[in-house]
């Protein structure tokens, strides 16, 4: 399978930063792992031309589960697709927290972004109290339950582990508890989609560096990573990509 390298730019990022796109395109030209930056949606459209024809691919943060309508602020995934995405990030957890998101909301995005084309990373993962009470993969369960449809394959579905607590804080999870909820997410899939699940790619998010990813990258069912912070640096994403 080929792994993917996913960078999620959140709010940041204007467009001095495109400079960080175009070392990064001539520090990696032809990285060994699929390589995906989601910069806000105001830079999609100049970060794709940017791109345009290199390895790099660009991606949404989050899309509105209609196509169009009186959702103000809101953006469609053809909207999407048509500024140059070829995957959209639906349910990080600050999505879940700061709009309320649902499972049932997040499935509905994913669908619609399957319709657009985009291919969905889907973001599960739990909170510090949820893993201190030792509900971790409850949480998982019904988050993937809930926020993954019907109809999932391998081209249109990646899944992202990233416990809320490991997410821009720099702690992250042991290497065994990494493991075990890559493993369990993978089991879960087999159990809806068979065969597919095990090309479906599973990346782990959650303060993931130059420094620690080539440990991450080596537990089993670790396909890839969704980097925040350390993504915005050409040279610190580059060397995550080459650790793939
Ligand atoms: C994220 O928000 O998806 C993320 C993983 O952030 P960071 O890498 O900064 O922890």
């Amino acid at each position: 399978m080929r792994k993917l390298a996913a960078g999620n730019w959140k709010m940041n990022g204007s467009a001095a930063a495109l400079a960080e796109v175009q070392a990064l395109l001539a520090s990696h030209p032809a990285p060994l792992c699929d390589m995906l930056l989601c910069p806000p949606a105001t830079l999609l459209a100049q970060m794709a031309a940017a791109s345009a024809g290199s390895a790099l691919l660009v991606g949404g943060q989050d899309c509105h589960p209609n196509t169009a309508g009186a959702h103000t602020g809101d953006i469609s995934a053809p909207m999407l697709a048509e500024a140059g995405a070829s995957m959209v990030i639906l349910g990080h957890s600050e999505r879940r927290a700061d709009h309320a998101e649902s499972d049932a909301l997040v499935c509905a995005k994913v669908k619609a972004a399957w319709t657009a084309g985009l291919t969905a990373i889907i973001c599960l993962g739990e909170t510090e109290a949820e893993r201190d009470s030792g509900t971790t993969l409850q949480v998982i369960a019904t988050q993937l339950a809930g926020s993954v449809p019907e109809g999932a394959t391998a081209a249109n579905t990646v899944l992202a582990y990233e416990p809320v607590w490991a997410i821009g804080t720099g702690r992250t999870p042991s290497l065994e508890q990494i493991a075990e909820v890559h493993g369990f997410m993978r089991e879960k899939l087999t159990e809806r989609f068979g065969v597919e699940a095990k090309d479906m790619r599973l990346l782990y998010g959650g303060s993931v560096k130059p420094s620690n990813a080539a440990e991450i990258f080596a537990v089993a069912d670790v396909d890839g990573a969704l980097v925040g912070g350390a993504s915005l640096k050409a040279a610190d994403f580059g060397a995550i990509v080459a650790a793939l």
